[in-house]
Formats: C-alpha cells, sequence, structure tokens
C-alpha cells in the first residue's frame, strides 16, 4: 500500500489512517504524532488500564508519561527505542480531552481485537465440523452423480 515502514500513518486520537497528517475529526498532525502500525498494534493488545486518568500531558502516540529532555518532551517508556516516540513540541502533547478520546478509541481497538481473537479460537475448536459438512457435500455430490448414472442407463 506504499506505507513506509517508518513514519506513523494513523490519528493518535480516533487511529484511523490520517493521510498527510489529516484527520478529518481531529488532525492536522505533525508526522511524528502519527501511529505507527506497532503502536496500534501494541494499543489493540494491551488494553487502557481502568478508570483512564488522563495526565496533564501524554505522547499521542501511546499516552503515556512524558519528560522534558535536552530536545523537547520523550515519552517516558518508547522515548529511546529505535521507533523513539517524540521528542515533541508541548503544544504537540495531548491534553486530558484529546487523551479521554484517545483512550475511549483504544479501548474499543482492544475490544475488537479480543472478540476477534476468541472468534478464531472457537473456529479453530470447530475445526472437525468444516471437514464433516465437506464430508457429507462430498457424499451428495456422489450420490448426485450415481443418480445421473443410474437414470442415463434407464
Ligand atoms: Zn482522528
Ligand atoms: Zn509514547
Amino acid at each position: 500500500m506504499g506505507t513506509p515502514a517508518r513514519g506513523g500513518t494513523l490519528c493518535p486520537v480516533c487511529l484511523r489512517p490520517a493521510g498527510s497528517g489529516r484527520c478529518h475529526e481531529h488532525g492536522p498532525w505533525e508526522p511524528h504524532q502519527l501511529l505507527t502500525r506497532d503502536d496500534r498494534r501494541r494499543a489493540a493488545a494491551s488494553p487502557v488500564r481502568q478508570p483512564f486518568e488522563p495526565r496533564v500531558q501524554a505522547c499521542p502516540r501511546c499516552l503515556g508519561e512524558v519528560a522534558l529532555g535536552r530536545l523537547g518532551f520523550h515519552c517516558v517508556e518508547h522515548g529511546h527505542s529505535r521507533d523513539g516516540h517524540g521528542p515533541y513540541r508541548v503544544d504537540e502533547l495531548l491534553g486530558p480531552t484529546a487523551q479521554r478520546e484517545a483512550a475511549l478509541h483504544r479501548m474499543r481497538l482492544a475490544r475488537r481485537t479480543r472478540a476477534r481473537r476468541d472468534a478464531q479460537v472457537i473456529e479453530l475448536q470447530s475445526l472437525p465440523w468444516p471437514d464433516a459438512a465437506r464430508t457429507a457435500r462430498l457424499l451428495g455430490g456422489a450420490a448426485v452423480i450415481a443418480a445421473t448414472l443410474a437414470f442415463l442407463a434407464r
């Protein structure tokens, strides 16, 4: 899809694709504020703690704690990893209102992901059934062929 491996593409609030940093509802964003697919995966795998308590300011990519460094604010938890969060200017951090909405969207994403995973587990557990159905279909097909042959032979 032409998405670069580095650099985010998703709105930090609603996690929807924000083409060139513009989300219809929440944009515009600077490129380094956008969520990468890894960020999204991380958000999907780790449910937001409940009840959600917004910080005064939070990392737009993970809603985590930020600390002021030499170059600006960086994410305490993810600031120094390979694809580090930040540094951000103070007005690039998420305030409490945006954090609440962002947390809501992340919660929904995590719930959807969990539901999909559960559905897959159920599918795996019922694997013998599709096989049985296919066998029945094959037998049904054989019966039709036999009937056709019988009809032709008359
Ligand atoms: Zn958005
Ligand atoms: Zn972060």
